[in-house]
């Protein structure tokens, strides 16, 4: 029978290190993280020989050589005295396993020094042992890694070309640098600058200057404090004319540990539903602070996930801190950055900031918090299928505002209206579409202006709008703009009580609904959805259905082709977002389409409610609304360099 005997520590660090130490980038994941726990402002890392020679140097506190010596075996560490300082933990590293682990894959010297000490002292650490020298140093902190997997042959055999692991090692980096975003790091490669974060502590700097973001992006500040569950959330997201086709803009960090974060991600995703196309994903920085016993940040080898004791509270915050800054507009100094072209993966609509915004801007001040009611669908399925338990729901519902004020919400319509018993004999009689313009040539809509600044030029084939705006020259597509206009008002109807009312037109008359059975069944099991949306319908004893009350939009379209568009969409819609696709459909289906000539009161009035819209840059499925031309960029399009 095998013998059981305890490993020696330099074998039992080699098997620990193959989950600590997979590939370079982990040791430049460890290595800056101690840095930045020695309280470093500066950190240079330095890569060479195919990612095998990796140098990082601090000007943190440094170590005494005793010290520095018991570093390097199992277990030591400086971070934790008790299991109880786990659920206390302020620092990035805490399990004492990095430098032995290191040692035990590589050949590692340090050299560090005190900042008051007259010398500083050199370590070696290799094939396990450890020895002391007094040597000339800088105050702070070497570690040299050379020869990373000499003796793990596999290990080396599936390292990856240099520029790849190179890659990884400036996404550690990148991540770091913008979670201590007043720590200056440099990334070097073969001798060449890849990458330099001035420390100024301010992240919208950082994030270019860590080439998380193009630097082209109009940011936005994300801010919320949960003050009774103690957790805050900050951030920057880009406007939605930004996005991408992976999630490699999105940095998501708890407690200044870079980390991912899927309840962040929900969050974001569902923020920008109805914002970005399905499938694409926002430029964001996340960072979510918390009562360190509420996290447990020792579930994952290299500390990349951490659990929530309070998944529902912590996700409640951060969405409703990104949808609220999503509804604001950016301060205008993050105008000024606004790009003069865009990311090749963004929609080619370029987010400039114009007068409209400010107008909008002052009226949001006091908006209030928005959330619609199915963020608690959403966060409860996501709760399912991440398999954590199901925290209790009330508390948040209770937190949830019920209400939340559109901004700019006119309350007039922009086509006026017919009587009830006109429009009842209109939509019963023939079921067919009539358009607002025909409409508005019987009934004038009362004269609008645009807002200062504004000027309508031109209207080319029926689909564009034409602007001047102070910032240059706009075009606007004129069915998303109506498209998004309608959304955003469903939307505040749906969450102001009483609002929903003034908002729906009831049908003296209505015809018998012809549905397919799948229809039918699908109307009645969302009547509710529906309901929220200002539809009431009627059954009869055979099963069948009539409409009896449309959201004012509809008063004067073709309802029934707009019903069963909207089923045959709810039959394929994710349901966690029903309410949105449904909203989402209506207003499409509502929206005057390209091509239908309006008369100019109508495009005034088109324009100036659009205007008031919040999140008017896309339309709820993620196209551009407008195309901005800035004077400089006309400049540079007729004076080519
Ligand atoms: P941990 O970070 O989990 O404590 P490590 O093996 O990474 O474990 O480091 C062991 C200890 O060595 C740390 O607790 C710290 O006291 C010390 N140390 C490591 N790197 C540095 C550094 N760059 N500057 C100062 N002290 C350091
Ligand atoms: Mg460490």
């Amino acid at each position: 029978m095998p013998k059981v005997q305890v490993l020696p520590d330099y074998i039992a660090s080699q098997i620990a290190a193959g989950e600590v130490v997979e590939r370079p980038s982990s040791v430049v994941k460890e290595l800056v993280e101690n840095s930045i726990d020695a309280g470093a402002t500066s950190i240079s890392v330095s890569v060479s020989e195919g990612c095998r020679t990796i140098s990082i140097a601090d000007n943190g506190h440094g170590m005494l050589p005793e010290d520095a010596v018991l570093a390097f075996q199992r277990h030591a560490t400086s971070k934790l005295a008790s299991a109880d300082d786990l659920w206390r933990l302020t620092s990035l590293g805490f399990r004492g396993e990095a430098l032995p682990s290191i040692a035990s894959v590589a050949k590692v010297t340090c050299y560090t020094r005190l900042h008051d000490a007259p010398s500083g002292f050199r370590i070696d650490a290799q094939e396990g042992k450890i020895t002391s020298t007094e040597t000339g140093c800088a105050p702070g902190t070497t570690m040299e890694v050379v020869d990373l997997f000499y003796n793990v042959p596999a290990r080396l055999k599936f390292l990856k070309k240099a520029s790849t692991e190179f890659a990884h090692i400036q996404e550690i980096v990148q991540s770091l640098a913008i979670a201590y975003p007043h720590v200056a790091i440099t990334v070097e490669h073969e001798g060449v600058v890849h990458m330099r974060t001035s420390g100024s502590s301010n992240w919208a700097q950082v994030v270019k200057e860590a080439k998380l973001f193009t630097g082209n992006e109009a940011l936005m500040e994300v801010n919320n404090h949960d003050v009774s569950h103690g957790v805050k959330v900050r951030g920057l997201v880009a406007k939605p004319v930004h996005f991408r086709g992976d999630r490699k803009a999105i940095l998501t960090m708890v407690n200044n540990r870079p980390v991912r974060c899927p309840l962040t991600y929900k969050a974001l995703e569902y923020a920008y539903s109805d914002l970005i196309p399905r499938g694409r994903h926002p430029f964001a920085v996340i960072s979510i602070e918390l009562d360190p016993s509420h996290v447990d940040v020792n579930i994952h080898p290299t500390k990349k996930e951490i659990k929530y004791s309070q998944g529902n509270e912590v996700y409640m915050t951060v969405q409703r801190a990104i949808v609220t800054a999503l509804r604001s507009l950016p301060r205008p100094n993050f105008a000024e950055t606004a790009p003069q072209h865009d990311h090749e993966l963004s929609a080619p609509a370029h987010a400039a900031v114009s007068t409209v915004s400010l107008i909008v801007e002052s009226r949001s001040n006091d908006s209030q918090i928005y959330t619609s009611p199915d963020a608690q669908i959403a966060y409860a399925r996501f709760e399912q299928s991440t398999q954590e338990a199901l925290p209790e729901r009330n508390s948040a519902v209770a937190e949830t505002p019920a209400r939340a004020r559109q901004l700019g919400f006119r309350d007039r319509l922009s086509y006026n209206l017919p009587t009830s018993e006109q429009s009842a004999e209109s939509i019963s009689a023939k079921h067919t579409s009539m358009d607002p313009v025909l409409f508005e040539q019987t009934e004038t809509p009362a004269r609008r202006e645009l807002p200062d600044g504004w000027r309508f030029l031109a209207y080319l084939k029926n689909t564009y709008f034409l602007i001047e705006s102070s910032q240059g020259l706009e075009i606007v597509e004129q069915h998303i703009a109506h498209e998004r206009t309608i959304y955003e008002r469903l939307l505040a109807a749906q969450n102001e009580p009483g609002r929903l009312t003034e908002l729906t037109q009831h049908l003296l008359i209505s015809a018998p609904l012809r549905l397919s059975a799948e229809q039918s069944s699908c109307l009645k099991e969302n009547e509710a959805v529906l309901a929220k949306l200002g539809f009431e319908f009627e059954h009869t004893a055979d099963g069948g259905s009539q409409c009896t009350q449309v959201p004012l939009e509809l008063a004067h379209k073709n309802y029934e082709a707009v019903i069963q568009e909207l089923l045959d969409q709810l039959i394929t819609c994710d349901h966690a977002n029903i309410i949105l696709e449904a909203t989402k459909s209506v207003a499409c289906q509502s929206a005057v389409k390209n091509g239908m000539t309006l008369s100019d009161e109508s495009i005034i009035s088109l324009l100036c409610d659009w205007i008031a819209t919040p999140r008017n840059d896309t339309c709820p499925h993620g196209r551009p609304v407008r195309m901005s031309f800035s004077m400089d960029k006309l400049f540079q399009m007729f004076h080519p360099a």
